[in-house]
């Protein structure tokens, strides 16, 4: 089922799923509290979701992230919980009604392997491209980083794809935010990691916006509920808070990555906290 915005099209694309250490995902929340809405598995592991975001309209296709991708060690996979069937990407872009040749921009929130994994995929053991004709916009602050990140968050990145990425010809470098075609909207933040790019489709005077990880599920739209990945805390806080008053202000629709059950919803402000409004699953 597709959600219409305007001359969009817009299409949930779902890679599987996986499971990250439930402390990791909120940081400095006691899991007393996490817990209620996030079960954990014995080893503490909370589900979540790899959902992308198609947006198509006459003449272009643009796939928002690309999922975490096959190319994984079966240590990985159990590391991880990886749940991701051989060809998943495939029949979701089928079930659109497109197939991965139809994709003409691939847009990269960033480079951590749950978003990028799925840029490139074997073929006769030889490794390609996986959207041959996409360009793929990325932060040029964002690929520096990825290259020669901290010793933090040097685990978050798989810098073997990278290099086919940059032979093929079809990496398209961004400096700052810009209107990438109209209505489409990049919105660069530097809380979770250095240059962060988010987001936002217009049409008919609504938006949906692409939360990435600086909302990964709705658990995050509390203001401290924030990630202990995240490079600078206090600034992913506060890029949520001016994210936040604009999306109950203008009603927009708010897109999650990493939610395991809500795709989208409009928000509302209840009690001084930011909460669900309105689900929008599609
Ligand atoms: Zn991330």
């Amino acid at each position: 089922m597709a959600l219409s915005l305007g001359r969009f099209e817009l299409h949930a694309i779902r890679d599987g799923t996986f499971a990250l250490d439930g402390g990791a995902m909120f940081g400095v929340i006691p899991k007393a509290l996490w817990s209620q809405k996030n079960r954990a598995d014995e080893q503490n592991r909370i589900p979540l979701a790899l959902r992308c975001l198609l947006i198509a309209d006459d003449e272009r296709r643009i796939l928002v992230d690309t999922g975490i991708g096959s190319e994984w060690s079966d240590k990985r996979r159990g590391y991880y919980a990886i749940e991701h069937a051989e060809g998943q990407l495939d029949k979701e872009l089928a079930r659109a009604g497109f197939d991965r040749c139809d994709i003409t921009d691939v847009v990269l929130t960033h480079l951590h392997f749950d978003h990028a994994g799925g840029i490139t995929r074997k073929e006769d053991a030889r490794g390609i491209l996986s959207f041959p004709n996409a360009t793929h916009h990325v932060q040029r602050r964002q690929w520096k980083w990825a290259h020669t990140p901290s010793e933090k968050d040097a685990g978050s990145f798989r810098t073997q794809d990278f290099g086919l990425l940059e032979q093929s010809g079809r990496l398209h470098l961004l400096d700052g935010q810009t209107e990438l075609y109209p209505g489409v909207e990049l919105v660069v933040s530097e809380g979770h990691t250095v240059g962060l790019q988010l987001v936002r489709v217009t049409g008919d005077g609504q938006s949906l916006f692409f939360c990435g990880d600086i909302i990964p599920t709705s658990s995050h739209l509390r203001s401290a509920w924030a990630m202990a990945y995240d490079l600078y805390p206090l600034t992913v806080i506060e890029e949520k808070r001016m994210i936040l008053a604009q999306a109950v202000e203008e009603g927009w629709i708010l897109f999650f990555e990493h939610d395991p059950q809500i795709a989208a919803c409009t928000v509302k402000e209840e009690g001084g906290q930011i909460a669900v409004d309105r689900v929008v699953n599609f």
